[in-house]
């Protein structure tokens, strides 16, 4: 537990600091109010234990500062005691009003101190356990159960929110629609639990491709996810029309590469991929004419023979 212990007074943070250090806490110290943001937002304690009136910024405006910064921050909640000379209830109003959650007298009796520090280290903890649920709580809502990729929910607000972007700075946008081959007589012949793995094989090397593709210089912000059924599409943000046609091209290979036998496929032998790609050198109007041109392009591949991409 790291305790950000705030006060003008040398002699405060000595002592007080030596008693927190004593009851087992890390103290990092701070001389006012502004020294305790900045310390806050390089790496934010456990606790905050602050003085209430300090030179350069006091413990209030310091406080409301702190809850600023948290408030940018999803789940963020850090308890902040206020050290007052004593403990009158206009200090425990104030304190509670600038948005501290508790006050402690500088001269607290040590029974005191470490009951306080108790139930706000208890808080602290709860606080963080809470916040730890609620990522990943979040981090599954987003994922499709069977692939791990991002699901359609995922798709549908990044998607918005990357059109909306392309659309403002007027930069270039592309969309791939990816479909597997045969994949009914896929599942009829090899059974739907095979059909299951040939799904997650697919997501693994379109998620491989992609991020290589993000790491490299062929795509930036590019996103996989799994649109339904065995559909794909991958999203790709101010990318070049030739960085999309090889990312394409990158998919297409590295899935027939994979060798997954398809007796009941087109030739190949191998389990393979369509797909209908779009690019707008300048993204405008609305998405849904992307899609539609996707789509038709994704029934031109599988009409000239599948296992290719059609891009317009
Ligand atoms: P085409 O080449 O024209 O795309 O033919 P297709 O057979 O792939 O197309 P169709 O849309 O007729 O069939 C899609 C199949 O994908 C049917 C469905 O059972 C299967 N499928 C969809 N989702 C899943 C899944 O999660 N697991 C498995 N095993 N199969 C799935
Ligand atoms: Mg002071
Ligand atoms: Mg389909
Ligand atoms: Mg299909």
């Amino acid at each position: 537990m790291q305790v950000l212990l705030v006060d003008d007074s040398r002699t405060v943070i000595a002592v007080f600091g030596a008693r927190l250090v004593a009851l087992g806490y890390e103290v990092v110290a701070a001389e006012n109010g502004q020294v305790a943001v900045e310390r806050f937002q390089a790496s934010a304690p456990d606790l905050v234990l602050m003085d209430i009136e300090m030179p350069v910024m006091g413990g209030f405006e310091a406080a409301q500062r702190i809850r600023a910064v948290e408030a940018t921050q999803e789940w963020a909640w850090t308890p902040i005691i206020f050290l007052t000379a004593s403990d009158t209830p206009e200090n425990l109003v104030m304190a509670i009003e600038a948005g501290g959650d508790d006050f402690l007298a500088k001269s607290a009796p040590e029974p005191v101190l470490q009951a306080k520090m108790k139930a706000m280290t208890r808080i602290a903890a709860l606080r963080a356990e809470l916040s730890l649920a609620n990522r990943k709580l979040e981090a599954l809502a987003s994922r499709d159960g069977l692939t791990g990729l991002f699901n359609r929910r995922h798709m549908d607000v990044r998607l918005d929110h990357q059109w909306a972007e392309a659309v403002t700075s007027g930069a270039s946008f592309g969309l791939l629609m990816i479909d597997v081959d045969h994949f009914k007589k896929y599942n009829d012949r090899y059974g739907h639990l095979a059909g299951d793995d040939c799904l997650r094989a697919i997501a693994s090397v379109l998620a491989t491709t992609i991020d290589e593709a993000n790491a490299g210089r062929l795509a930036r912000d590019a996103f996989v996810a799994r649109y339904g059924g065995e559909e794909f599409s991958i999203v790709l943000p101010r990318c070049s029309r030739e960085a999309q046609a090889q990312v394409a091209d990158v998919v297409l290979a590295a899935v027939s590469g994979l060798g997954i036998p398809h007796a009941d496929s087109s030739g190949l032998g191998v389990v393979s991929l369509s797909m209908g790609g779009v690019h707008m050198p300048r993204a405008e109007g609305s998405l849904t004419p992307l899609f539609r041109q996707a789509d038709a392009n994704l029934y031109l591949a599988k009409k000239n023979g599948r296992n290719r991409v059609e891009m317009s």
